[in-house]
């Protein structure tokens, strides 16, 4: 599916921004940051617009959202088989101590746990943290 369709599929309107974001997330190697967004950015928009787009892909199963080390929010595209609302990316994240980068482990899974009776898990996270192979 190409990022369009993708797009329309999501019941997104076309517009220059949200394609440009969401092939900048789909083809980084790692997990951006808004600030970094806007950098990599060529169309001219504003925070706020950017803010919305990301949290609008967020919502629509598009993106996913880690937190960096020091608690800053960064965008990742999800693999494609996310839901509204519902985030199926069960795999761990990466974070550099050296660069601060936060990369997607697609390969390495979540493992199984079992909660006990009476609680009813949504999610679980599993953050790896060491040196990225660009800094090792
Ligand atoms: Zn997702
Ligand atoms: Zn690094
Ligand atoms: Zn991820």
């Amino acid at each position: 599916m190409t990022v369009t369709e993708l797009l329309r599929s999501k019941g997104f309107r076309i517009t220059a921004l949200r394609t440009e974001l969401l092939t900048l997330l789909q083809r980084s190697d790692r997990a951006l940051t808004q600030a970094e967004v806007e950098q990599q950015l060529r169309v001219d928009v504003d925070r706020a617009t950017v803010f919305r787009a990301l949290n609008a892909f967020e919502e629509a199963g598009l993106a996913h959202r880690v937190l960096d080390g020091s608690g800053t929010s960064c965008f990742a595209a999800c693999a494609g088989d996310c839901d509204e609302g519902h985030h199926k990316d069960a795999h761990a994240h990466f974070h550099c101590r050296k660069c601060g980068s936060v990369f997607c482990l697609p390969s390495v899974e979540l493992p199984k746990v079992k909660v006990p009776r009476g609680f009813r898990m949504e999610q679980s996270q599993l953050e790896l943290q060491g040196t990225c192979k660009a800094c090792t």
